[in-house]
């Protein structure tokens, strides 16, 4: 998950280092759901949640990918030569904040989550801000003619 340009000052120099460092220390899987970095998979409707691929012979040689270079190649081979029942994700892994603030870097309050995890993990911090920022919009309406 991309830092807004806005947020990006309040992280530390170190950011970078720091979350490849706990992403490696989490075997460089989500710690919500396991999936691995740059896995590939689909969205299983009979299941309710993602599917990693397995059994296909090009994606076994790739499956331990280091690089997300690989992976898109990985994606885009699938794609071309075999039926899913949905669209193929790259797995991605990100670090959360657990209190949503970017400046506490305590590793009690980071997690290494994949982009749907930490989204869902954000998702009423999200709504909340969702909800102020909507009311500060109706203070600012009552400008216009
Ligand atoms: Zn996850």
């Amino acid at each position: 998950m991309p830092i807004r340009k806005d947020l990006k000052p309040l992280y530390p120099a170190n950011w970078k280092q720091l979350s490849t460092d706990l992403k490696a220390k989490a075997g460089w899987e989500c710690q919500g759901c396991g999936m691995p970095q740059y896995g590939l998979a689909f969205w299983d409707e009979g299941l309710g949640r993602y599917q990693l691929i397995k059994g296909n012979r090009f994606y076994d040689q790739l499956e331990y990918t280091e690089s997300y270079k690989s992976a898109i190649a990985a994606k885009q081979h699938l794609e071309q030569w075999c039926d899913y029942p949905n669209k193929l994700i790259i797995i991605v892994l990100t670090v959360a904040h657990l209190d949503h603030d970017p400046t506490n870097n305590d590793p009690s309050n980071l997690r290494v989550l994949c982009g749907r995890c930490h989204l869902q993990y954000d998702e009423p911090h999200h709504r909340a801000n969702r909800v102020r920022n909507a009311r500060c919009g109706k203070t600012i309406d009552m400008f216009e003619p």
